[in-house]
């Protein structure tokens, strides 16, 4: 591509990306230059030379013409990582519809001062006899949280005080005690680098079984012979595919290579960040999303300075700079978390494959339950399919009981607990074992609407109604939960002033509120976005879980993945069907894969674990494929639906959401474009506009426009044209207002 301009940025990691200067190309340079290449400018009054990154290509000048300064020559050498970094901007820019700028800032954090925290290590400070006697002690006296952390030092030594912090859920108090009585020590970094790991203390590391075995070779011989594929590693959990990422990634650091581990950051555990130190030791960087752009800003520079050859994080952990990439791992390679929610709305899994092409590396997806996509992508050829199919520990798998919840009601059952799992839980009660009890859709909470007129109660702002919480307190309020509006619930209808108002539906409260009435005795604990507003909500339900606090765990989604608790043997889906009918065409992949996920949650330890689906569908395909652990079953149906009904992956979809303060506004700007795309292009076909399920957010309005297409590339150029034509109705239709434009490639969500 020539450009007769490009923007410059001089010194990447040091100016704020948004200050780019504009230079001319000399007519010599015009077929050379291109996006992410240093060349040299004359920069400043004294137009001294200097280095900078084109990070911008154009043809119109965006100055007087007479004032802007040319460029004086390409730098010849390798290409750096920024440079890179920069070509991939330019890349999800391109496939993702959204400025240079944006892009930029996605793929590389902004230097802001912080001050630098020293990083800190517990160690162990005892023998390890002595410390299972203390240990001891600690649980006689009922000292949870020193056990907690006491027990984990045992078992690796020393472990980032971070990490205990964070996934421990052990505060800076508990950290001090142990110190003061000398069960611990508390190393800075250099210290801790100079006193080195207590290895012995470890657990040795497993050896490969022999399917492990074979995966690992096929992985050596391939990149060794520079053959950089992308392997599908379809295994179920507990297979043992950490175990073949670990070992693949000792391959590529003994070329002298860096490797990525892209992880959800909610099956980021304690024990997996630990396996990994105990197989790297400290050449390794864990990041999370929690960090500020200063603190990433610092790891990066660390990358930068050689110091680390592995970084393992989620999403954002793909844009670490290493200038010797050799392998990106994505664990979990389905979960709906690799898609990134803000302009660009790149999926990791895609800017992961063009970042291992752009510099020569192989990419490793691994999961128990393989996204559709890349299930196709390898019946296709495109990657290669590697499977594990046996757990690598002997463990149980779970028993399986699907409960039909129609047969229930006709038995009179209207609770929301079948017989047979009231059975169970009751059985679990007395086994002084724990149940877990799953409700998979938070936005199926409680509505509020009136018997008399019909009434539903509505938020102000959005398309949506309110939902019904703290149903067990003197002020219940409703609540929304796509803008946070809450008003106090009040027994009349504001319609007709009824007051037959009631609640409708089931949310995670109500289901508490039912089972204590059911079972009075039981202890139990909630986990939904309400329990866990706070910082560490999160971790600290999940360790009194695990510490046995509590005989019942009741919650959405976020109780599924991740967690290993030994002394659950039961776990309920409570209607299992709930989430397949939401209105897009995953809904039955996501409802697979929940299922799927929540049955693995039983029977973890040494008991045998039963699972209980409730669906008032029991003949559908997806629970009984994901009852019978069947993911060939689940798959073939799934793809014979989406080839009749033409969705990805067997085609390319852009989701285009139009949005305005204005309602009238929103519909003519969405009209004229679907008018103007269905003349303009005969390879896409387009659909729409229509009013998204919630048709207002925070009272912007909202329109969707549908563009699908046999291959990517008709697709990608019907965007471009529809960039076009939306920034030439911004113009025509200035006088009404202002209007936004967004692109959702292969959307993962309905609209
Ligand atoms: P996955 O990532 O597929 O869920 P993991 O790699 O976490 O599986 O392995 C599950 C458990 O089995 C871990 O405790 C791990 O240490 C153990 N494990 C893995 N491979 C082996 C092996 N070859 N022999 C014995 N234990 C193994
Ligand atoms: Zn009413
Ligand atoms: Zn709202």
């Amino acid at each position: 591509m020539s450009a007769k301009y490009v923007d410059i940025i001089i010194d990447i990691s040091h100016e704020a990306i948004d200050r780019a200067f504009q230079y001319e190309v000399p007519l010599s340079l015009s077929e050379k230059i291109s996006l992410g290449m240093q060349v040299q400018v004359p920069f400043g009054n004294g137009n001294r030379l200097r280095t900078g990154y084109v990070i911008g290509m154009g043809d119109e000048p965006k100055w007087q013409v007479d004032k802007i300064k040319q460029v004086q020559g390409i730098v010849e050498k390798q290409v750096p990582v920024e440079g890179q970094l920069i070509q991939l901007a330019g890349w999800m820019k391109e496939t993702y519809g959204s400025t240079m700028y944006q892009a930029l800032m996605t793929v590389m954090p902004v230097k802001k001062k912080i001050r630098p925290v020293e990083k800190k290590t517990l160690q162990l400070a005892l023998e390890a006899e002595e410390g299972n006697l203390r240990l001891l002690e600690y649980r006689r006296k009922h000292y949870v949280a020193k056990a907690r952390l006491l027990e984990a030092l045992l078992e690796h030594g020393a472990i980032p005080y971070d990490l205990a912090k964070e996934k421990l859920n052990i505060s800076p108090t508990t950290c001090e005690r142990l110190r003061e009585e000398g069960t611990l020590e508390i190393l800075t970094e250099t210290q801790y680098r100079q006193a080195g790991t207590r290895k012995q203390l470890l657990e040795p590391e497993p050896d490969l079984n022999e399917s492990q075995k074979q995966l690992v070779n096929a992985f050596t011989s391939d990149y060794l012979a520079e053959d950089y594929k992308t392997y599908l590693l379809h295994g179920i959990t507990g297979s043992g595919k950490t175990e073949v990422y670990m070992h693949a990634i000792d391959v590529v650091i003994q070329k002298g290579c860096q490797a990525i581990v892209l992880i959800p950051e909610i099956s980021l555990t304690f024990q997996t960040v630990m396996r990994f130190r105990r197989h790297f030791g400290d050449r390794i960087t864990i990041l999370n999303s929690r960090m500020n752009d200063g603190e990433r800003y610092d790891q990066f520079e660390r990358i930068r300075k050689g110091e680390v050859d592995i970084v393992i994080g989620p999403r954002s952990a793909l844009f670490a700079p290493f200038s010797n990439l050799g392998l990106i791992v994505m664990d979990e390679e389905h979960e709906s978390s690799y898609k990134s929610d803000n302009v660009p709305k790149y999926h990791a899994r895609e800017v992961a494959l063009q970042r291992a092409k752009m510099c020569g590396a192989s990419v490793i997806l691994g999961s128990a339950t393989p996204s559709v996509m890349s299930y196709y992508k390898a019946g296709q050829g495109e990657y290669q399919l590697w499977k594990l199919e046996q757990r690598a520990k002997a463990a149980q798998l779970p028993t399986v009981e699907v409960v039909d919840l129609r047969e229930e009601l006709r038995m009179g059952n209207r609770s929301r607990f079948s017989y047979r799992l009231q059975e169970l839980i009751q059985n679990r009660l007395e086994q002084g074992q724990q149940s877990i009890l799953f409700m998979n859709r938070r936005g199926y909470a409680s509505f509020v609407s009136c018997r008399s007129c019909g009434e539903v109660v509505n938020c102000p702002h959005c398309q949506v109604s309110l939902t019904y919480h703290d149903h067990n307190t003197k002020t219940p309020k409703l609540v929304c939960h796509y803008c946070g509006y809450t008003e106090p619930f009040i027994k009349k209808c504001k319609s007709c002033g009824s007051g037959m108002i009631g609640r409708f539906g089931s949310g995670t409260q109500m289901v508490e509120a039912e089972l204590k009435e059911y079972f009075p005795n039981a202890r139990i604990l909630r986990m939904d976005a309400d329990t866990t507003k706070g910082k560490d909500g999160h971790e600290a339900i999940l360790s009194a879980f695990g510490e046995g606090k509590a005989d019942i765990l009741v919650g959405t989604q976020m109780i599924v993945k991740g967690h290993d608790f030994p002394n659950v043997t039961l776990v309920g889906i409570l209607a299992a069907d709930l989430s397949l009918h939401s209105q897009d065409y995953m809904a039955g992949e996501r409802t697979f894969d929940l299922l799927t996920q929540a049955a693995g949650r039983a029977g973890r330890g040494e008991q045998a674990g039963t699972v209980v689906i409730q669906t008032y569908d029991p003949e559908n395909a997806v629970v009984q494929t994901a009852a019978n652990q069947d993911y060939e079953g689940f798959y073939e149906n799934e793809i014979s639906y989406r080839n009749a009904l033409k969705y990805p992956p067997v085609c390319s979809m852009i989701a285009v959401l139009i949005t305005a303060e204005q309602e009238e506004l929103v519909e003519r700007v969405a009209g004229e474009l679907a008018k103007r795309m269905r003349t303009l292009t005969q390879a896409v076909r387009v659909i729409g506009p229509t009013p998204p399920v919630i048709s207002k957010i925070k009272d912007i309005y909202r329109r969707v426009i549908y563009l699908k297409a046999q291959g990517e590339p008709d697709l990608l150029e019907a965007k471009s044209r529809m960039e076009q034509e939306a920034e030439s109705l911004a113009s025509e239709f200035d006088s009404l207002g202002e209007f936004k434009i967004y692109f959702d490639l292969n959307p993962m969500k309905g609209y």
